[in-house]
């Protein structure tokens, strides 16, 4: 694609850039020259020097994202060098599991684009109009370096909207099944596609779902709430726990019972909204050695910030008493914009609300294939804080 005019930073917004945040506000900006939204475009510093090549949107709160520093030809062979890039990050997963996100977007230098391939099935989330505009590009490019047996597009995020793009589902490559099988830890899933929330499969948590079931001993009683297709429950159960799943969402709880089946585990999975279950007394069945909560990213933005501290107060005033003394309970806060320090001081609150004390005692972050490159702190989305609740 043609690279289309120009912008200018102001003075001094050249250093982060430089230094490889790949994000640039609408105040940033002191001059654009013939761009239009969804395009290519060059970067230039204060003193017009070339800075770097990014997309823009003016209708999106960061109109400039960065895609390379480099002054490059942006084709084919551009995105299958990133892909390539991408690999190595992964590379260790390949004795765990046959399925990762293969992109994540800016964390992998490429704004607006999330790649998961489960089983050699690739799903793709478009977030931004330009990597839209880029499809001609990236797609050809990833059937070349991955040969994927097929590439199925599910871009239903509400960010979409904010560039100006409707929800698009569609099959890129061949027809994507709408329910794949993967494996991890020798695990066989049942991945909804079609029919699950984000690309089908929290990948993410794939590293606490493991520590945990190492963590746990035979017989522990475990309450796995938001717990989706059964990720950490099937995990503890097979390492000799009790284990109940919550959610609300019917397609998860099914596919939750069929992994259960397939892997010979007995686990009830509940329907039931995580907030009343936990209230009302889980059914009576604790009190539990551990409670898992793992809400959705209910922040998005800065301005729901307060909601979320407020739901994950609400969850950990709810969990404590249904939990032993000396228990654990993992809080997992998926939203970037409630830091962990945020996340422990709505449990330090819920805790003296109820009377009792928390003890952190292990931090874990989204896994290896979801890369948080430090320079870019936005990128660390996923914290899971390990609590154990006093005696
Ligand atoms: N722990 C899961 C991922 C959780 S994603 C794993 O390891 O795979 C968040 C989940 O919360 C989703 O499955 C969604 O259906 C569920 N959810 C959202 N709101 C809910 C509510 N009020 N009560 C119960 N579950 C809810």
């Amino acid at each position: 694609m043609e690279i289309q005019g120009q912008v200018t930073l102001k003075h001094g917004r050249a250093k982060k850039i430089r230094n490889q945040y790949p994000w640039v506000q609408r105040e940033e900006l002191h001059r654009k020259e013939n761009v239009e939204d969804g395009v290519l475009t060059r970067v230039l510093d204060a003193k017009q020097e070339f800075l770097a090549i990014g997309t823009y949107n003016g209708k999106s709160r960061f109109p400039v994202r960065i895609l390379t520093l480099e002054d490059e030809p942006i084709n084919e062979e551009f995105f299958a060098r990133r892909f390539r890039e991408s690999i190595p990050a992964r590379e260790s997963l390949k004795s765990i599991t046959d399925s990762w996100r293969v992109v994540f977007s800016e964390a992998d230098h490429l704004p607006g684009l999330i790649i998961d391939q489960f089983n050699g099935h690739y799903v793709v989330q478009v977030r931004s109009l330009a990597m839209e505009n880029l499809k001609s590009l990236w797609l050809p490019a990833l059937l070349s370096v991955f040969q994927p047996k097929t590439i199925y597009e599910k871009s239903e995020m509400a960010g979409r909207k904010e560039e100006g793009l409707d929800a698009r589902v569609e099959h890129l490559h061949g027809s994507t099944p709408d329910v794949v099988e993967m494996t991890e830890h020798d695990m066989n899933l049942l991945v909804p596609i079609a029919e699950g929330l984000k690309t089908g499969f929290y990948l993410d948590q794939r590293n606490t779902r493991h520590d945990f079931s190492q963590f746990v001993r035979p017989g522990d009683k475990v309450l796995d709430t938001f717990c989706y297709t059964g990720g950490f429950s099937l995990a503890a159960t097979r390492a000799g726990a009790k284990c109940t799943g919550v959610d609300i969402l019917p397609i998860a709880l099914d596919t939750a019972r069929e992994n259960a089946r397939r892997n010979k585990l007995e686990i009830p999975f509940i329907e039931a909204n995580a907030f009343e279950y936990l209230e009302a007394g889980a059914d009576g069945l604790g009190p539990f050695d551990h409670i898992i909560l793992d809400p959705p990213a209910i922040a998005k933005t800065s301005e729901k910030r307060d909601a979320l501290k407020w739901a994950i107060w609400k969850l950990v005033y709810h969990a404590l008493p249904l939990l032993k003394p000396g228990g654990t309970l993992m809080v997992c806060n998926c939203s970037y914009q409630l830091t962990w320090q945020s996340t422990i001081e709505a449990c330090r609150i819920a805790a003296s609300d109820k009377g009792t004390t928390l003890n952190l005692e292990r931090l874990t972050f989204q896994d290896i294939d979801h890369p948080a490159p430090i320079h870019f702190p936005e990128s660390l989305y996923l914290k899971c804080l390990w609590l154990r609740k006093g005696r």
